[in-house]
């Protein structure tokens, strides 16, 4: 699938083959041009769909008039296609039937991608995708069961009438729902047993030779036990390139929220509001309110408090049956302050009402952890730094967390997501231009799995992203400390985070000691990380390894920390000949008696005149 910015509809002869049919076993990827919103829209409409399917299998018989007219009437709402003898002519000016398939083909496939990464949501999936597809071929008619089954090369041996009249008794015990006057009209297929075993240990069919003897309204058991197991092996090997369409942020965020998404009403618009009164919700909540809710609220009575979740979840229900903010805030003070809270602490208690309204919420849940230092997305720096001078800034002059990073990188030739983002926006705020950032990351991705063509579909987008050349065209400013240390805590496989914050202390001992801190300073970082003061670990780091006693400044972002590491080690001064040195390096490897590492006196004799780009203003 190909994800364009604006929508583009082609119906190329491939494509419109695979739509000559109203139901498909979803082999073929769509190839088609999709534009975002309607891969979002697709997406959302086909969740709906799989989420009736589920409520309706629970509440109904799936084969009942009952559940095939509800479904019938989601199909047509949601324009997917469900009956075969519809086509364009016959329902002008509706969507035509053309553009419903290619939904039912598109959305299945972007379902596949959020639903691919668990087992649970494997298994969910499958399951609904399974009743979805027992209906339509259900409600199909014979000829086009057929015509699906030789479309699939799902060619049964069909039972010809001679041999059904020879075994006629047999058939009819055997099989559920026949007589001897329905038998001469009905198929029966021949398949090889092991492939009707679920028919076999429910004793539904006939066996004879190793073959079982098919009625035609069991073949369903047949087709679905085959398309099961495709979608298995589909989901699996979807998950095994999930990286891939993951590393594409416009996509990221809405496959990782698909799977637990809410596709019901909106009740954050607020229709009654104002139409409830405070003295109306002690009635309301013995008639109307769900169990949950007249829990909520029978607690809240008794106790005069809710604890915080009690409170999110009650407080958001309350505004969303219509209470305004002030009727919020009467109703919770009033119950708090008969109790413990007096009316000052309900300042504080009352931080629900507040946080329901969508205008201050994501400000006061920022504010708490905001970053207000220097702006490090203003890039002073631009093209000063050499891509050949990285590995030996990253010793000198990195954060722990970047130092990281840029190792994990030369080892594995990849990092996820949350590292190349991490790392990415770092280089970009110490000065890399987007052209040396891209050299940068396709070099090193090239040494591994990725090949160049790879790199250029996959990651090339993120990297322009990141420096505001595509989506938002938001120019992104390298992550603070804070933000590194509270958000998106790295998992398996990870390379992002705090080291200081997110490493066991045991691998942060010995990564330090790796790095030639000296044991005392180790105990001092360890200290400072137990009692939970990342950054202060971080500073002392910096002092040890730039042999200073006091680092004079107060760390919250690793570009500040690269900037002050520059300003110590003579302001950069060495860099243009470092390259120089790097180079001549190439053609004379270092002595193994050459220092790894270069002192601050050294580093300063090394260092060439950067100083006036690593200032702060
Ligand atoms: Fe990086 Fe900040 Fe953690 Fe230091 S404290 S390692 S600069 S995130």
């Amino acid at each position: 699938m190909q994800f364009s910015g604006r929508k583009k509809k082609q119906i190329s002869s491939s494509q419109s083959d695979l739509y000559d049919h109203c139901l498909q076993f979803y082999g073929q990827p769509p190839l088609d041009n999709i534009s975002l919103i309607e891969f979002e829209t697709f997406a959302v409409e086909r969740l709906k769909l799989l989420k009736t399917v589920e409520n309706l299998g629970v509440s109904y018989v799936k084969t009942t008039d009952q559940y095939i007219k509800k479904l019938e009437a989601e199909f047509s709402s949601l324009n997917f296609p469900f009956r075969a003898e519809l086509d364009d002519r016959k329902v002008p000016g509706g969507t035509s039937e053309y553009e419903k398939r290619r939904k039912d083909h598109i959305s299945h496939f972007i379902l596949r991608l959020a639903y691919c990464q668990t087992e649970d949501l494997r298994r969910w999936f499958i399951q609904q995708e399974m009743d979805l597809f027992r209906y339509r071929f259900g409600i199909l008619p014979s000829k086009h069961k057929t015509e699906f089954l030789n479309k699939n090369n799902l060619k049964y041996e069909t039972v010809s009438a001679e041999e059904k009249k020879n075994l006629k008794d047999k058939l009819i015990n055997s099989s559920y729902g026949l007589s001897g006057i329905t038998l001469e009209e009905y198929e029966f297929y021949r398949v090889p047993f092991q492939d009707a075993l679920d028919l076999v240990r429910t004793r539904k069919v006939y066996l004879l030779a190793g073959s079982a003897y098919i009625p035609q309204h069991e073949i369903i058991t047949i087709v679905l036990n085959d398309y099961r197991t495709r979608l298995s092996k589909a989901l699996a090997m979807t998950a095994r390139s999930l990286p891939a369409v993951q590393s594409d942020e416009r996509l990221q965020p809405l496959l990782s929220h698909l799977s637990h998404a809410y596709v019901g009403q909106d009740y954050s618009i607020q229709k009654n509001v104002g139409k409830i009164s405070l003295e109306q919700i002690d009635s309301l909540s013995g008639k109307s309110f769900p169990l949950c809710m007249r829990h909520l609220h029978k607690a809240l009575r008794e106790n005069h408090h809710l604890r915080h979740g009690g409170r999110m979840q009650y407080g958001l229900f309350l505004k969303g049956i219509g209470l305004t903010l002030e009727q919020a805030m009467q109703f919770w003070r009033s119950e708090f302050v008969k109790g413990k809270v007096d009316a000052d602490k309900m300042t504080a208690r009352s931080l629900p009402a507040v946080q329901s309204d969508e205008r201050l919420q994501p400000l006061l849940s920022h504010l708490s952890h905001a970053y207000v230092g220097q702006d490090y997305s203003i890039q002073k720096n631009v093209g000063k730094i050499s891509l050949e001078q990285i590995d030996s800034l990253s010793g000198k002059s990195f954060p722990l967390c970047m130092r990281h990073l840029h190792k994990a990188l030369r080892e594995n030739h990849h990092l996820r997501h949350g590292g190349r983002m991490q790392y990415g926006l770092f280089l970009k705020g110490i000065g890399l231009t987007l052209e040396q950032a891209m050299q940068f990351w396709r070099s090193e991705f090239v040494k591994g799995k990725v090949d160049a063509d790879k790199f250029d579909k996959a990651y090339a987008y993120s990297i322009r992203h990141m420096f505001g050349k595509e989506g938002k065209r938001t120019d992104y400013t390298p992550y603070s400390c804070m933000k590194v240390i509270l958000s998106n805590p790295p998992s398996q496989g990870d390379y992002h985070g705090c080291p200081f914050r997110h490493s066991d202390p045991e691998l942060l001992k010995q990564k330090l000691q790796s790095y030639k801190i000296a044991p005392s300073g180790i105990n001092q970082i360890l200290e400072l990380v137990k009692g939970m003061h990342y950054q202060l670990a971080c500073q002392k780091y910096f002092e040890l390894t730039h042999s200073v006693e006091d680092a004079g400044f107060s760390l919250n972002h690793p570009n500040q920390y690269f900037t002050e590491s520059q300003k110590l080690l003579g302001g950069g001064q060495g860099i243009k000949k470092e390259v120089e040195m790097s180079q001549k390096s190439q053609e004379n490897p270092p002595s193994a008696s050459r220092p790894s590492q270069a002192n601050p006196i050294q580093a300063q004799e090394e260092m060439g005149d950067l100083d006036s780009f690593f200032q702060d203003e």
